[in-house]
């Protein structure tokens, strides 16, 4: 019997796997993955520094105990570079593999800005426990210890990335061309609220602005912005976002748009290959609209839909809405954004509760569409999540 492969080995991946032992202890099931396979927690990645914790400490299962729990096997270091969907055959490095069923779960990629200067090759990204590792061993080198680190993009990551290395004592400069942090997530009352924060924190915001160059200057490195003001920093992190990574759906002649496109039940468009997690593009609705959904919720909701149907019985995918709670402790936010097809024509309303700052985002038909709240906590998530969908009095 042909196995089921699932093509990556992050939460995606780990999770459908083990959806899929939860239903069926016996059908072959084989993980393939580029990385070393090992599990971590990548949300753990952005606030580790001040955990003290190096990256060996965040991988709590290797490959081996993982192949080993989910009665898989599990084949690290092997890149897929081509599908076969026809022969139903992968190409890899570890020569060719057939399947009976395929799950794409191979994340997304950093997007890399294009800065001038002869340090710009040195901008480091973190979206895996290894680009952490790298992150780590550049900030503190024996001799150091504490860095200067200037980040590019105040959007979640970037803001939780400053947060948690001010709070180990790094000196932070935080650059974002909008005029707020989270511009893109959270209404500007909390954005500015975030602001303060950050700013009581001792990082060195700038705004409305873009890093132009990168050059060495000795030792340390120099970020020239766009507004003329130039930066020392020893370290430069990018933040600016990541795109789903379509390279073996698109040489597969799979329908891709910003990620891979999937149906309701996380089938792509050729039979048998499913896709979930950072490379998938979901159905938000039945008007057609669909989107990637970066986060650990999706993630689940898929998962669980998809080893399903994989094992016989056709589920859809239900999303739910699910607040991202945004991980900086010195302002603890928790938000739905509103959908992008629902911000023309809506508008945020802000609520000041004693010391939380309540935003509702109310569409152009005047219903809650999204909300942020801060500081966050469980009781006024679940009020919120529960009025979505309400009508304005
Ligand atoms: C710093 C950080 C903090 C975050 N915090 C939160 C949070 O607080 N809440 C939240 O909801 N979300 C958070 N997210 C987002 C969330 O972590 C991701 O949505 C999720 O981890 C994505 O998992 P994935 O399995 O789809 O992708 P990945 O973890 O990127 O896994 C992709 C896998 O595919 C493999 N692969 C790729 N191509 C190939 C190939 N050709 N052949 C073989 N293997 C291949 C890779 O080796 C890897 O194992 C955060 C993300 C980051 C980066």
């Amino acid at each position: 019997m042909k196995p089921i492969i699932i093509i990556g080995a992050g939460m995606a991946a780990y999770t459908l796997a083990r959806e899929l032992r939860r239903l069926d202890k016996v059908i072959p099931l084989t993980i393939i993955t580029a990385d070393d396979g090992g599990y971590y927690s990548k949300p753990m990645l952005s606030n580790a520094f001040a955990q003290k914790k190096v990256a060996a400490q965040l991988i709590t299962q290797s490959a081996t105990q993982m192949a080993e729990q989910l009665q898989a096997t599990v084949l690290p270091g092997v890149q897929v570079n081509n599908i076969d969907s026809t022969a139903k055959i992968l190409d890899t490095s570890a020569g060719p593999f057939e399947y009976d069923k395929l799950v794409l779960a191979v994340g997304a990629q950093p997007i890399r800005l294009h800065i001038d200067g002869d340090a710009s090759d040195t901008v480091l990204s973190v979206n895996h426990i290894i680009d952490y590792a790298t992150f780590r061993t550049k900030l503190l080198p024996e001799h150091r210890a504490s860095a200067r680190v200037t980040i590019l993009g105040a959007g979640l990551i970037g803001c939780e990335f400053a947060d948690d290395l001010a709070a180990h004592g790094h000196a932070i400069t935080l650059i974002d061309p909008n005029a707020l942090p989270l511009a893109a997530l959270a209404a500007p009352a909390l954005s500015q609220g975030l602001q303060k924060a950050l700013t009581s924190r001792g990082i060195n915001l700038h705004l409305g602005t873009t890093a132009t160059r990168i050059d060495h200057a000795g030792e340390a490195l120099q970020v020239t912005l766009a507004n003329g003001e130039t930066i020392t920093t020893d370290v430069v992190l990018t933040a600016v976002g990541l795109r789903p990574d379509l390279r073996l759906a698109t040489a597969a002649q799979l329908k891709t748009d910003r990620g891979i496109l999937v149906d309701d039940h996380g089938c792509t468009s050729a039979a048998d290959i499913y896709a979930l997690g950072d490379c998938a593009e979901y159905r938000l609705d039945n008007q057609g609209r669909t989107s990637p959904l970066p986060y650990i919720a999706p993630i689940m909701s898929a998962a669980r839909a998809i080893a399903k149907t994989l094992t016989g019985e056709n589920t859809q995918i239900e999303l739910k809405d699910a607040p991202v709670i945004v991980k900086t402790p010195s302002y603890p936010l928790a938000l739905v954004p509103p959908p992008r097809h629902a911000i023309e024509g809506g508008r945020w309303e802000t609520e000041q509760d004693g010391e939380k700052t309540i935003c509702r985002f109310f569409n152009a038909e005047n219903i809650m569409v999204g909300f942020g709240v801060a500081p966050q906590e469980a009781k006024a998530r679940q009020a919120l999540l529960a009025a979505l969908g309400t009508k304005a009095d």
